[in-house]
């Protein structure tokens, strides 16, 4: 054991090991320094009904780095949870969805698009979560219904019951939840049963396989009769191709999210989009 402990202090201090964790503090540092400057800014990923044309958009936060540039959420959600930080980045998002709703609200022709924002499950189980979010609607007088949260199967591992109660109580109020992600988790029929959920979305490792494997499309079909048995909206992510798109309406999805309609992009470049129905 000693010895094991001494290989673990030398290792600590290997020179590489000492650079790491350096560069890790100072990520978060640079986290940290980029909330307080407001660096962190939102993108919208149009989302398609194939009757309606454009719906609403997946909101997807971005940094906007002095010196680095545009970075996507691969590059500090990770460093950003490990610092504790990422409900706070989590809460910035939620705001700034939340004052882009009631601004559109003022505009007749956005006045019904719906935002959906990504949920960590660290802000779920925050102690003052439901406070904070009424709070917020309350403030920027962002109407619930318009307002989706995606949360992930691994979000619920944490303590189901009391995400439950959440859920329920922010329903209440009108708030619409999605499972992100959905088929690549453990238990999905379980939760399905429990949670007051209004979609599913189709994990886009199902769709990018779609047109090659048969196992695809029933795994799709079968998740589109279980959205429709249990009154679930389904919409598919990461569509890339008219291929993919013709099959998903083959097996039952009218909804879609992906490159083929428009990648995430800036408020004024979602707002020029036109995007008309599929039929
Ligand atoms: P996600 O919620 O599953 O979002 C979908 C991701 O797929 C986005 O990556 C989007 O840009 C990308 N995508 C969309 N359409 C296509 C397509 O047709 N093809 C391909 N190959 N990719 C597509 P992004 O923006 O890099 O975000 C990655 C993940 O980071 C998100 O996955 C989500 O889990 C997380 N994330 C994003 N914004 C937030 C946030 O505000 N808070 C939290 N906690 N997580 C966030
Ligand atoms: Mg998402
Ligand atoms: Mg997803
Ligand atoms: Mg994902």
């Amino acid at each position: 054991e000693a010895k094991q402990a001494g290989r673990n202090a030398l290792r600590f201090f290997d020179p590489r090991m000492q650079q790491a964790v350096q560069e890790r503090l100072r990520l978060e540092d640079e986290i940290r320094r980029g909330l307080t400057a407001g660096e962190f800014v939102i993108h919208f990923q149009p989302q398609i009904e194939r009757h309606r044309g454009l719906v609403g958009a997946e909101v997807l936060v971005r940094w906007q780095h002095p010196q680095r540039g545009l970075l996507t959420p691969f590059h500090f959600i990770g460093p950003a949870e490990r610092a504790g930080l990422i409900e706070a980045l989590d809460f910035v998002v939620l705001t700034q969805a939340c004052e882009q709703l009631a601004t559109w609200a003022k505009q007749p022709s956005r006045a019904a698009l719906t935002l959906a924002v990504n949920l960590s499950a660290s802000l779920l189980y925050q102690a003052d979560f439901v406070d904070r979010v009424l709070a917020l609607l309350k403030r920027t007088g962002a109407n619930p219904r318009l307002l989706k949260l995606e949360i992930t199967e691994s979000l619920l591992l944490d303590d189901m019951e009391e995400a439950v109660v959440r859920m329920r109580t922010l329903k209440q109020h009108g708030i619409r939840f999605s499972i992100d992600d959905f088929g690549t988790g453990y238990s999905s029929m379980a939760y399905l049963q429990r949670l007051p959920l209004d979609q599913l979305k189709i994990d886009q490792s199902f769709v990018r396989q779609l047109v090659e494997d048969a196992s695809s499309q029933t795994i799709i079909r079968a998740t589109c009769a279980l959205a429709s048995g249990l009154k679930l909206e389904v919409i598919a992510e990461g569509v890339e191709t008219e291929e993919q798109r013709t099959l998903l309406i083959a097996n039952g999805c009218d909804m879609f999210q992906g490159y083929l309609f428009s990648r995430p992009v800036p408020l004024e470049a979602f707002e020029a989009l036109e995007l008309e129905p599929v039929t």
